[in-house]
């Protein structure tokens, strides 16, 4: 063994002796290691160490100030480790050789990473070619599937840290793409910023303060220098910062330059100590999403060295076929260059190979579903057509064309035996009730039961008070409403009802249907504002009885633009209702900066004085609802005190109970409040034909889909309605998307712009959808998104199960891609 890690092993033992009260060398382990690390890097570059220095320091960092258990474990894994690798000699010279060779090649693959702008940025045909890495792993037979602990220097401590990040397997580390790179070539010096520049910035902090702001906000306040001038960069409401960002710290910043009281400034910038190995890199660095106890840097290189050895190695699931036809990257060499891409051109080719797996797994997956709901047999029905012609002739309008042909689709499904799966879509306000109600008639006169979902008790009642009105020409039909409030002796009569098939049509809310009752013959599940319906619900519901599959009509006022639509309700036929009954008026739309804000109340006034009702939505503040409720919280007192104190104004959160919610909703449809301020929660389909106006507090911070959802709720009866954009800070690119609204009362239009601009993860709906995360897709990608549905549809045309031993590996990664638990 070489002498540095010779003298590492003796004090190290000697410490074990001692009982680990860093006494081994004068001045402690901490001073050992500042001279002993040099001479090992030295011996690291002739020989092979058993240990890492890196790991070394890592495992002994800070060991002064480690508990004694700390201390053992990390000594007594150092030397397990010495005496694991440092004792045992390769084997042959070839051994030798190519274990130096690639411990060089490791070295090199790290530092070109972090430090040596000389070396030529990798090639992806070189990763591929490269002399296999030796697995650094504890164990020979290692696979993707291998858990972290394998890898060498990934302790169990280490691992739950990793766990924290949804890392647990070699797979996973793989997986974990960075949030974003920094690329330090194009660093800004404080003399060269402009306004509205998004930049970065390396400095030295001059100091540091800390202020109250009015509001009761702590303000961290910082003056940092480049040599060539001072920026100020302030954070709100995180005091902790005081005690990192001392003076004499340097630190990269980014953030967009903004200005105040005359002055460049940024405002909570990212930011994090300066790296020296970042600033040399001159390329695109990966920065990761870290927890407590891991080091960037560290991260970067576990990562780095688990991808040298495995980027050659891994098996690409894509059939040979795909990969010519759609000219995509091989997996081994895109995840590599995901990770430390030579440019961003490259990174960009990774992330459409990336990217058309995820698309394809998806597809494949929902085709699957489509295909196991379909095996199953459901009843064919016949089409009363008497029935259904004096329910038309009934209604006080003439349906429109949109809704005739979803009614003709919906008649078409129903007549056969394989169970319909069929989305309509409609703005809201479109008619989509009397859609179903044709369907609900279809299936109560061929004897069978249909049930209604809806997401809440009061879109429940809604729709009970709607359907039984538009059935009420058919005194033989029976609809009842099934809702928690019900007594419990209420409820099982109803049940009782349902199990004999007295009850024809049953209205309720999802749980309660799904839980509670048992059907004499279901034949139809129409589901309301529920944004996927999956195959476990859908195989609950059957196993209520019925002995055969129903019918599904899923409802949805969300406008999903059709590529993204076919992609995640691929197991669904869609009907849109493109068409607005005629004589709808338009819901007038505003932006409004806050110099207008007491025009607007005054307004609001005004509507209310003449008998209407107005929301208030308060804005998106953080993914975090907690901000968001602490927010209307305040937004509610201070209208209610200083505001409108004459008026009684409600208040509608997310952190409310459904109880506590539906009883506030009602409040307000009841009268019982002028003025409802709420988050982002209120009810999407909820009908106050007496809310004419409706106020978007931070309207920029909402997506286009969503603000046509808040406008939707105004509108809904004969008055003049109003929306009122309310945007403190309307920035170019924010007042431009704002000032779509004004001119666009098409919800599948503003969807569509807004996939343009946000990308789909952003995308009202998606994240309740119930489908796997995506890490990598942007949906908007409709290019990428369409060559992955093509593929999808071909490989399941030929082989439905995925099959053919030439796709197990696809099958495999299918499976695993639809049960990756959501760790987002
Ligand atoms: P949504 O699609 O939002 O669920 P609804 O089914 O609640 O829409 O219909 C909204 C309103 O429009 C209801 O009052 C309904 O009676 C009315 N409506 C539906 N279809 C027509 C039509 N073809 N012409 C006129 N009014 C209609
Ligand atoms: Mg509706």
């Amino acid at each position: 063994m070489a002498s540095a890690y010779e003298k590492l092993k003796r004090i190290l033992t000697l410490e074990r002796d001692q009982n680990y009260r860093d006494r081994a060398v004068i001045g402690g382990l901490a001073r050992f290691l500042t001279y002993w690390e040099k001479e090992a890097r030295q011996e690291a570059e002739r020989n092979r160490p058993p240990v890492t220095v890196d790991d070394v320091l890592r495992i002994l960092d800070g060991y002064a100030q480690q508990t004694v258990t700390t201390r053992r474990q990390g000594v007594e894994r150092l030397l397990a480790l010495l005496e694991l690798n440092g004792t045992e000699k390769p084997s042959s010279s070839q051994a030798q050789q190519a274990a130096s060779l690639t411990w060089a090649a490791q070295r090199q693959g790290a530092l070109d990473a972090v430090q040596s702008p000389s070396v030529p940025p990798m090639q992806s045909s070189r990763v591929l070619q490269r002399q296999p890495a030796k697995p650094q792993g504890k164990e020979e037979q290692m696979t993707l599937d291998s858990p972290v602990t394998k890898l060498r220097g990934v302790s169990t401590v280490i691992a739950s840290r990793l766990a924290k990040l949804g890392i647990k397997t070699i797979r996973d580390l793989l997986y974990h793409f960075p949030r974003r790179f920094d690329d330090f070539s194009d660093l800004k010096t404080i003399s060269h910023l402009h306004l509205g520049d998004e930049a970065t910035i390396v400095g030295r902090i001059l100091e540091t303060k800390v202020q109250q702001t009015r509001s009761g906000q702590t303000l961290v306040r910082t003056v940092i220098t480049d040599g060539t001038g001072t920026i100020e960069a302030s954070w709100f409401g995180q005091p902790y910062l005081e005690k990192k960002l001392k003076a004499g710290t340097e630190i990269v910043l980014s953030g967009r330059v903004d200005e105040y009281l005359g002055r460049l400034v940024f405002t909570s910038p990212e930011w994090e100590p300066v790296q020296r190995e970042l600033l040399h890199t001159g390329r695109l660095v990966p920065v990761y999403p870290l927890t407590e106890g891991l080091s960037a840097r560290w991260l970067r290189r576990l990562i780095r060295s688990a991808l040298e050895f495995w980027a050659p190695r891994i098996t690409d699931p894509l059939p040979q076929e795909i990969l010519e036809e759609t000219g995509l990257q091989g997996l081994g060499a895109a995840l590599f260059q995901m990770h430390f891409p030579d440019n961003k051109a490259s990174l960009e080719r990774a992330r459409q190979r990336l990217c058309f797996d995820e698309l394809l797994l998806l597809q494949l997956g929902i085709l699957g579903q489509r295909r196991v709901w379909r095996s199953q047999a459901a009843q064919a029905m016949h089409v009363p057509q008497q029935d259904l012609q004096a329910f038309v002739d009934n209604l006080p309008f003439k349906l429109t064309s949109a809704q005739q042909r979803a009614i003709a689709s919906i008649l078409e499904d129903l007549q056969k035996p394989v169970p319909m799966s069929r989305l309509l879509q409609g703005d809201v306000g479109s008619g989509k009730t009397v859609v179903a109600v044709a369907a609900i008639l279809t299936t109560v006169r061929n004897g069978l039961q249909a049930a209604v979902m809806a997401p809440t008790t009061i879109l429940a009642e809604q729709h009970y008070h709607t359907i039984s009105g538009m059935l009420k020409c058919f005194p033989d039909i029976r609809c009842e409403l099934l809702i928690g409030s019900l007594s419990a002796s209420e409820k099982q009569n109803l049940h009782d009802e349902i199990a004999k098939g007295a009850v024809q049509v049953i209205i309720g809310t999802h749980a309660l249907i799904q839980t509670a009752t048992e059907f004499s013959r279901l034949g139809l599940v129409v589901v309301d504002e529920q944004h996927r319906f999956g195959v476990e619900q859908r195989a609950a519901l059957r196993a209520k009885g019925s002995g055969f599959q129903p019918h599904l009509l899923a409802m949805s006022a969300t406008p999903i633009p059709r590529t993204l639509a076919l992609t995640i309700y691929g197991d669904l036929d869609i009907s849109v209702l493109d068409e607005l009954p005629p004589n709808r008026q338009h819901v007038a739309t505003a932006i409004r900066d806050r110099s207008s804000r007491e025009r607007v109340y005054s307004f609001i006034e005004q509507q209310i004085k003449q008998g209407h009702q107005a929301f208030v939505i308060c804005p998106l503040i953080d993914e975090s609802d907690k901000l968001d409720v602490r927010a209307a919280v305040a937004e509610y007192e201070h209208l209610q005190q200083k505001v409108f104190p004459h008026l009684r104004v409600g208040l509608l959160h997310g952190r409310m109970s459904a109880e506590e919610k539906e009883q506030v909703m009602a409040g307000f449809k009841e009268g019982l409040y002028d003025i409802l301020v709420s988050t982002a929660v209120v009810e999407v389909g909820i009908d106050v034909p007496n809310a004419t106006v409706i106020l978007v507090e931070g309207a920029e911070r909402f997506g286009l889909a969503q603000l046509h959802q808040f406008r939707g709720r105004v509108g809904r009866g004969e008055f003049k309605s109003y929306c009122i954009l309310l945007s403190d800070d309307p920035s170019p690119a924010s007042l431009a998307r704002l000032q779509i609204m004004e001119q666009t009362h098409d919800g599948f239009a503003l969807a569509e712009k807004d996939l343009e601009m946000r990308g789909p993860g952003d995308f009202f709906g998606i994240r309740q959808s119930g489908l796997p995360t995506l890490r990598v897709a942007r949906l908007s990608d409709t290019a990428i998104l369409e060559k992955a549905r093509a593929q999808a549809l071909r490989l399941f045309e030929n082989d439905p199960t995925l099959a053919a031993p030439e796709h197990q590996a696809l099958a495999a990664s299918v499976r695993r891609f639809w049960t990756i638990p959501d760790l987002s």
